[in-house]
């Protein structure tokens, strides 16, 4: 297990030598100690970035693609390995690592190996005589920050569509999930990636990604976290005036109407908000349900939510893991006081489990709040763990007043069979994506990302590609006749 700063292709101790110790949530033991990138180490990765950005993004489309399906590739070969990985340091049931944050990141690397030659410019239709066509260019050296939710899945998004557009990467991982980004790096290098194109830095927030955010060597800076952060992001950028994307917070709406397939929609609601422990900036977090189908629905969404498996995340029949952190799942159960101080009625969890086995780990119960009022803090914050609101409505103008009312817009779906209410509450929910019956789908063909407080820029598909690169219209007079303005 590779535990030091991967910079300029090799791996490096931090320049001050301190570290920061990695820890297991299922008992918060230490893992590792992982060195800690400071300004001077981030000033270290961008000079070696910037060394190999000429050369890289010159590369041809089809070369550069041509190393990120060879990386695709030693993912599913060290598949397991990962999947451990990525369990021991986050939590996530060893279940969702193998199936899908393992196959996902590989997936992820594969499409856009497979884009690199394929995002072309255009020729446009100017007047006659004059050829007019845009080359898309990389933007040059882009700062890559990342929270701990999905380290692994987050690391194949933000490198993937960067690296095929032909950017060079400084990347930090969430101080407390390191590893799996770690272990990226490792296999980038088996995959023949040029030395300084990828560069990965753990650290903390404040200090290496603050320095990243304002880093003159910087062209673009992606940010994935939470809404606070991202407008320090923003304010940190202002200095060369980056190129900013951001992917914030949310507070999914998930809406089922009372012809909807209550089985299905009780499954997938539990899966929208109950998948890693609630902490995904899609989760379903909001239950908004038709007043007629509330109980029934409720009756069982809460007998399936009793039924899930708390565990050990390395158990392979664990359906639950730990929060990520104990600061976080202090957190997570502050809102369960918050909801009682409004109101609020917890009809289920709300605590750690009583099993002592779980006692040293940063666990929490699937969680059921009914909220009186939309507006309430439970149903507006994002708690960002296994703990969801429960609203009512009696119309569709009722089902949508509450689900456009917050200030997020990331994330949101819908249960019914009427196939025109659908089109018409998918069109009208204020959020980046929706899912109608289903929930939580990404691809990374499909663009991903959010419109409000939730932050602006896609991941994904070509419109990733666009933000990755910089448009540039090239004139050519071919055979124009062009009187001379000045006719002396
Ligand atoms: P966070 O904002 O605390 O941290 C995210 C990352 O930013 C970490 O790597 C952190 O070290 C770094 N950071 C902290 N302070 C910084 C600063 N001043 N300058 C630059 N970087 C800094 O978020 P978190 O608690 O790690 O993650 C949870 C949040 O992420 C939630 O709000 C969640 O919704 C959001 N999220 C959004 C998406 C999305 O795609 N929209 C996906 C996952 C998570």
């Amino acid at each position: 297990m590779r535990h030091q700063l991967f910079i300029d292709g090799r791996f490096v101790d931090a320049a001050s030598g301190e570290t920061l110790a990695t820890l297991n949530p299922h008992d918060n033991t230490p893992i590792v100690e992982v060195a800690m990138a400071g300004r001077e180490d981030i000033d270290r990765a961008v000079a070696a970035a910037q060394r190999a950005y000429p050369a890289w993004s010159r590369t041809a489309a089809a070369d550069r693609g041509r190393i990120l399906l060879k990386l695709a590739d030693l993912i599913e070969a060290n598949a397991e390995e990962l999947a451990r990985l990525e369990s021991l340091d986050t939590g996530h049931p060893l279940r969702d690592s193998r199936a899908l944050d393992v196959p996902r990141t590989a997936a992820c690397f594969r499409y856009f190996g497979g884009m690199a030659d394929k995002f072309q410019g255009e020729t446009i239709p100017v007047e006659a005589g004059f050829l007019n066509y845009t080359l898309r260019e990389p933007v040059g050296v882009v700062g890559q920050v990342v929270p701990w939710n999905f380290p692994l899945m987050f690391t194949s998004w933000k490198m993937a569509p960067a690296l095929a557009a032909g950017n060079t990467i400084v990347m930090k991982p969430a101080e407390i999930t390191p590893l799996t980004s770690l272990k990226i790096a490792e296999l980038m290098a088996h995959a023949g990636m040029p030395a300084g194109v990828v560069n990965v830095v753990p650290g903390l927030g404040n200090v290496a990604g603050q320095t990243i955010a304002e880093h003159e060597g910087i062209a673009k800076v992606a940010f994935t976290g939470s809404t606070a952060t991202g407008r320090r992001v923003v304010q940190a950028s202002a200095g060369n005036l980056k190129k900013v994307q951001l992917e914030l917070g949310g507070k999914g709406a998930n809406i089922v109407f009372d012809d909807a397939n209550l089985a299905a929609a009780v499954n997938g609601s539990a899966w929208a908000i109950f998948h890693n422990q609630g902490q995904a900036c899609i989760a379903g977090s909001r239950l908004v349900l038709h007043e007629r189908i509330a109980d029934a629905f409720l009756e069982k969404f809460i007998a399936l939510a009793r039924s899930i498996k708390l565990g050990n995340p390395l158990d392979a029949t664990t359906e639950m893991g730990p929060l990520t952190s104990r600061q976080h799942r202090d957190r997570v159960l502050g809102y369960v006081d918050v909801a009682r101080d409004q109101g609020g009625q917890v009809l289920c969890g709300g605590k750690p489990p009583a099993d002592p086995s779980l006692a040293a780990g940063c666990y929490v119960e699937p969680t059921v709040v009914r909220t009186r009022d939309f507006r309430d803090r439970v149903a507006q914050e994002e708690v960002f763990g296994p703990f969801v609101t429960v609203m009512t409505f009696k119309d569709d103008d009722e089902a949508l007043q509450i689900a456009n009312g917050t200030d997020y817009g990331l994330g949101g779906g819908l249960w019914t069979r009427d196939l025109q209410r659908a089109h018409r509450i998918a069109r009208e929910m204020k959020s980046g994506m929706v899912w109608i019956n289903s929930y939580k789908r990404v691809n990374p063909g499909s663009p991903f990302g959010g419109v409000g407080q939730s932050g602006y820029g896609r991941e994904m598909g070509f419109d990733a590609m666009r933000e990755y690169t910089q448009v540039k219209s090239v004139w050519v007079n071919v055979d124009a006749q062009i009187p001379p303005w000045y006719s002396r």
